[in-house]
């Protein structure tokens, strides 16, 4: 049996799969099944921030699969402070929980949220306020959280203590603060909408949202699972913003291409989850957390980022001129694409049989290239995509 076959008879249909089999990648470069190549400017869904299989990142990884690849969180291990450190220093946190997705980052987030809250309000302030067109992740809670209807299906009954508010509508925000004051512990957002069709939220709206918040000491959380690591051109997407959430999670393109999540905690909250309280068996798992040392080590460096930035911008403006091209948004490398005369599952089809690995968020195109592309590597890509939407 072929391996689309013996995929589709042991694995769960959960995917919409193209009918192709990758199996090696190199840089901006994947191969398939039949040596056929592939330019890739969807990066794992913004995972393999430093492109497929990076010399140092994967010497990193196997050196450290072949020193102590798992301890359980009974014990401690050098890589995985060495991580938390690198994190809360760059980003002025104070303490990180690790985790192995961006669903349980935000899982932690929550729960950290509703502790705070109970350790000074007691029971009842429970309320999260999440942002319409959200995405948090696709556990139970994280699915509730995100403020999309269509993910609130077949699966009933949903968590409770989520409350939705439109985005980037300060007064609507108010409104919901002052209706609900005594019960909301925090408000947690995307500063760019990601699945949600990368969409940025307005500077002054994020600042109003988290001095409001603070005046009303609830915690403010930020999900930079998607946004985070540098994809923006800033290692975290709220230094465009000017703000500080008391707490942030990133999971994505954090380890490189494997499995990691970050919740990330302030001074007025890092210790407010003890012993017992929340866990995680493979959180902080060395393998992952040497992945993740490479990354930092690479991405945390002013020129690193401003060439992210530059790249990004030299990208959207390519892409204005194309055809069919009716916008771009987002920010750094993280792109959207609003289309017109194609659709964008239609296009991302069409590009892939051309030898370009795209994504999709929503009704347009999401461009996640690799933080490592080169221009030469760009240039390709773009060429391809932009006879995907001439004819
Ligand atoms: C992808 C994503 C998640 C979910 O991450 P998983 O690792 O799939 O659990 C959560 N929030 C945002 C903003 C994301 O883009």
């Amino acid at each position: 049996m072929n391996t689309i076959d013996k995929f589709n008879k042991h694995i769960m249909p959960t995917y919409g799969r193209y009918d192709v089999v990758l199996k090696k990648g190199e840089s901006t470069t994947a191969t398939d099944e039949n040596g056929k190549e592939y330019i890739d400017f969807g990066c794992g869904i913004g995972t393999n921030s430093l492109g497929f299989c990076d010399d140092e990142w994967a010497d990193a990884v196997s050196k450290q699969a072949h020193t102590l690849q798992h301890t359980s969180n009974y014990y401690y291990t050098s890589i995985s402070s060495y991580v938390a450190e690198k994190l809360t220093e760059w980003c002025g946190y104070s303490k990180v929980f690790f985790a192995n997705s961006g669903a349980e980052a935000n899982e932690c987030a929550i729960k950290l949220a509703r502790k705070y809250s109970f350790d000074k309000y007691g029971k009842g302030r429970h309320n999260i306020i999440t942002l319409v067109n959200s995405f948090h992740g696709r556990t139970l809670l994280t699915l509730t959280a995100t403020g999309q209807d269509v993910f609130h299906n077949y699966f009933f009954p949903f968590a409770e203590g989520f409350i939705y508010a439109p985005a980037n509508d300060t007064e609507a925000l108010l409104k919901l603060l002052d209706e609900n004051k005594d019960t909301v512990c925090a408000v947690m957002f995307e500063c760019v909408q990601g699945e949600g069709g990368v969409v940025s939220l307005s500077k002054d709206y994020l600042k109003t949202l988290c001095e409001e918040c603070k005046k009303r000491d609830i915690l403010t959380i930020c999900d930079e699972v998607q946004t985070g690591v540098g994809r923006t051109g800033k290692f975290l997407a709220s230094e465009h913003f000017g703000i500080k959430p008391n707490v942030t999670t990133l999971a994505k393109g954090l380890a490189g291409g494997i499995p990691i999540g970050v919740c990330m905690a302030d001074e007025s909250c890092c210790d407010v989850l003890t012993k017992g309280m929340h866990g995680s068996t493979f959180g902080g798992n060395p393998v992952c957390c040497a992945g993740a040392s490479v990354v930092l080590d690479r991405v945390q460096n002013k020129e690193f980022l401003d060439g992210v930035l530059k790249k990004g911008e030299y990208i959207k403006n390519e892409l204005i001129k194309m055809k069919n091209v009716r916008s771009v948004s987002g920010l750094g490398m993280m792109i959207g694409i609003e289309l017109e005369g194609i659709d964008a599952s239609t296009l991302c089809k069409k590009c892939l049989d051309n030898g370009l690995l795209v994504l999709t968020a929503k009704e347009k195109l999401r461009l996640l290239p690799p933080l490592t592309i080169t221009y030469e590597q760009i240039d390709k890509g773009l060429k391809i995509l932009s006879s995907c939407l001439e004819n």
